[in-house]
C-alpha cells in the first residue's frame, strides 16, 4: 500500500464512459465507477470529479468539419455537463451526497463554479464535479483538471483513461513499448509522451501536484489508485 490522500481531483475522460459503446454514455459503466468513487468516499478521502465529453463532442472534431472553433469547443464544453450530471445521478442512486458545480452557468440543474463552495462541500464528505471544463474554449478538460486541483489544493490528480499508463511508443503498435513506473513532469513535456496536453502538464509542474494515470477498463482501479496503490504511471517532480 502506498500513501493515503485527504483530498484528490478525479479526471475521468469522456470515452471512458462509453464502454464498448460506439459512442455516448454506457449505463454499466458509469455505475461500476460510482460504486468504487463511493468505496473511496467511505474512507473519509474527499473527491473532486473533472469529466470529459470525448463521447458526445469534441471541439477539434467539430472544427475538422468546418465549424468555428470556438462554438464546436462550448458545445464539448455543455457534452460534459451532460456526463457530469450523469454520474452525479449514478453516484446519488447509491447514496452518495453529490454537487455539479459548472464553469458555464446553468443554474436550474447545476451551481456554478464557486470555489469556496466547492472545498466547503468536499469538507463536507460529499463529491463535487465539475462541469463544463474551464468555461475557456481552446483547452481541455486535462487542463481543467490541472487548475482545479491547484485551485481546491488536490494533493493528486487521478488521471483515468484507456491505457495503462505512461508508454515510452505506442504498444498499440509496438509490441516492446515500455511502460513508466514514474517520470517526470520535464521528461513527459520535452517527450511528448501524451500522458496530458502540455498546458495541463506545466501547470501541474508550476503547482507541484502529481498525476498518477491508470486503466479505466480494469474493474477496480478507482478504488485502487485512489486509496493509495501504486498503478500505472506516476508523472511528479
Ligand atoms: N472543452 C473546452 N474547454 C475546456 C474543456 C473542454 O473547450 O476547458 C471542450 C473541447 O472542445 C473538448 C471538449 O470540451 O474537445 C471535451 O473535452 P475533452 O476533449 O477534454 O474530453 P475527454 O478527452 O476527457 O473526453
Amino acid at each position: 500500500m502506498g500513501r493515503t490522500y485527504k483530498r484528490v481531483l478525479l479526471k475521468l475522460s469522456g470515452e471512458a464512459l462509453m464502454g464498448s459503446l460506439p459512442y455516448g454514455i454506457d449505463p454499466a459503466v458509469v455505475q461500476s465507477f460510482a460504486a468504487e468513487i463511493a468505496d473511496v468516499v467511505a474512507k473519509d478521502i474527499q473527491v473532486a470529479i473533472v469529466v470529459g465529453g470525448g463521447n458526445i463532442f469534441r471541439g477539434v472534431k467539430g472544427a475538422a468539419g468546418g465549424m468555428d472553433r470556438a462554438t464546436a469547443d462550448y458545445i464539448g464544453m455543455i457534452a460534459t455537463i451532460m456526463n457530469a450530471m450523469t454520474l452525479q445521478d449514478a453516484l446519488e442512486q447509491i447514496e452518495v451526497p453529490t454537487r455539479v458545480q459548472t464553469a458555464i452557468s446553468m443554474q436550474e440543474i447545476a451551481e456554478p463554479y464557486i470555489r469556496r463552495r466547492a472545498m466547503r462541500h468536499l469538507e463536507r464528505g460529499r463529491v463535487v464535479i465539475f462541469g463544463g471544463g474551464s468555461g475557456n474554449p481552446f483547452f481541455t478538460t486535462d487542463t481543467t483538471a490541472a487548475l482545479r486541483a491547484a485551485e481546491i489544493d488536490a494533493e493528486i490528480i487521478f488521471k483515468g483513461t484507456k491505457v495503462d499508463g505512461v508508454y515510452d511508443s505506442d504498444p498499440n503498435t509496438n509490441p516492446n513499448a515500455r511502460r513508466f513506473k514514474s517520470l517526470t513532469y520535464s521528461h513527459a513535456l520535452t517527450h511528448d509522451i501524451g500522458v496530458m496536453d502540455s498546458t495541463a502538464i506545466a501547470l501541474c509542474k508550476d503547482n507541484d501536484i502529481p498525476i498518477s494515470v491508470f486503466a479505466l477498463s480494469v474493474s477496480g482501479n478507482i478504488r485502487r489508485a485512489l486509496m493509495g496503490e501504486t498503478i500505472g504511471t506516476f508523472v511528479g517532480g
